[in-house]
């Protein structure tokens, strides 16, 4: 009885971790679409100009498509930070 219970104990800790590694991925490619660094914290940093009355973008995130997954939709986006050189390929639909 005591091994069934140590058993089942072990199978939720699994799952538990398994769903918070995915949603700690989900939250970093959110950062990442928004422009945010998930690992520096460096974020998309705007200026306006008084004389010009332009908004100026710095952008710390840069998104590059490597692969284009055509019929399936799928495809391998390549964010790189210019801030701490960070670079992580993510899969999207
Ligand atoms: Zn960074």
């Amino acid at each position: 009885m005591q091994t069934l219970l140590f058993l089942l104990i072990t199978f939720l800790i699994v799952i538990f971790s398994v769903l918070l590694y995915f949603k700690n991925k989900h939250s970093r490619v959110d950062k990442l679409n928004s422009g945010e660094c998930p690992t520096c914290g460096a974020k998309t940093k705007t200026f306006y100009d008084e004389n010009s009355k332009t908004t100026f973008k710095s952008e710390v995130i840069s998104a590059r498509v490597l692969k284009n997954g055509g019929c399936s939709g799928v495809n391998d986006v390549e964010y790189r930070c210019k801030s701490c050189g960070l670079k992580e390929v993510y899969s999207q639909s």
